[in-house]
């Protein structure tokens, strides 16, 4: 059992590329919560431009850390549902359930919506208290880092249930990896032809062992030509959100096309909106994820129908520091860290 007012090692962001290791309060747990022991927690592009200092909504001292999975360590007495020793995935996303865009099915964007991590300390961390009512129990023997991705794999199923429709053609922009994400669940929905869009060779080339066809930006034009249908394309997913993706995706989706904005590289970006509107072109902004998209990204993670190989890796909670600097300075050869906080050091008895 773990002591009252005992201590552990967590992350901590201070400011612009300031994040250190260092001792902290256990969580202590209140109603509804349950107490997780991270075994595998991601390291998200928007925690990149957090540690960078370009996140609006992250206020130091933070323990950031919002895709994980880990081991139920301890529930508050009131917790039904879950038990100690189960292992889970969390979705930090937490919704107040009385609000009207709660009532619409649509927590995503609650009024008073919260995210673990972000208002509350999050997982980069040995611990984590959570809601109980936010985890999805999953097998034992799932592959803990893998189960890491429900959170993002969410966000992309969200963006893909948003524009893209079974058997058409797609367009992807960005190999990071919310757009490998995308790529995998629009392949799992039944799309078509997939077009992958970015300005690294390295990354297209995890796109391609993924199913893709892949163009640099300057080639995207022609690959549309020559690698799509010729009915060319009704939507595009923006997985990057900057001035250059935006407008190139206007220029080239089908009039009465959609552009599933994920991406929330740039605040501002000058487009062509008289061509949005001659063209009717919708632009869907596209953030985090339903309840249902979550537990349809644990159902494909669990059923072995994403792929984390070759493009992602993992780190130790001492090594985390560096890779934040490794994947902010262009370093880092994998597109997704993964921390594993406890080493896969045996569970406290
Ligand atoms: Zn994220
Ligand atoms: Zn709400």
């Amino acid at each position: 059992m773990i002591e009252r007012g005992a201590a552990m090692k967590a992350l901590v962001y201070y400011g612009p590329k300031q994040i250190t290791l260092e001792q902290y309060d256990m969580p202590e747990l209140k109603q509804g919560e349950a107490l997780i022991r991270i075994e595998a927690v991601g390291i998200c592009g928007s925690e990149l431009e957090g540690y960078l200092g370009h996140s609006s909504v992250r206020t130091p001292p933070l323990v950031m850390g919002h895709e994980f999975c880990g081991g139920i360590e301890r529930i508050a007495p009131d917790v039904t549902g879950v038990q100690t020793g189960d292992k889970g995935i969390v979705n930090p996303l937490i919704s107040c359930g009385a609000c009207d865009r709660c009532a619409a099915g649509r927590p995503n964007i609650c009024r008073n919506r919260q995210i673990i991590g972000i208002h509350r300390p999050g997982a980069f961390a040995e611990y984590a208290a959570v809601p109980a009512a936010n985890i999805y129990r999953v097998p034992n023997e799932l592959d803990s880092d893998l189960a890491s991705l429900a959170e993002p794999l969410a966000v992309c199923i969200h963006a893909v249930k948003l524009g893209l429709r079974p058997f058409e053609d797609a367009v992807i922009y960005g190999a990071g990896p919310i757009g490998l994400l995308t790529l995998q669940a629009a392949r799992q929905m039944g799309a078509g032809r997939i077009l992958v869009v970015d300005r690294q060779q390295e990354r297209l080339a995890f796109a391609r062992q993924l199913g893709a066809e892949t163009a640099l930006p300057e080639q995207a034009e022609e690959a549309f030509d020559s690698l799509l249908s010729a009915r060319g394309v009704d939507t595009i997913i923006d997985c990057v959100g900057v001035q250059a993706t935006r407008e190139q995706a206007i220029q080239l989706v089908n009039p009465g096309g959609s552009i599933v904005i994920v991406g929330l590289g740039q605040d501002q970006s000058t487009l062509s909106m008289n061509h949005v509107v001659r063209r009717e072109i919708s632009l869907i902004g596209s953030y985090t994820y339903t309840n249902a998209d979550f537990e349809q990204a644990v159902y494909l993670l669990t059923n072995g129908c994403i792929s984390k190989e070759s493009w992602s890796t993992t780190c130790s909670l001492d090594e985390a520091p560096d890779a934040f600097a490794a994947l902010t300075d262009g370093t880092a050869k994998f597109s997704k860290i993964i921390i594993n906080p406890n080493g896969g050091r045996p569970t406290h008895g």
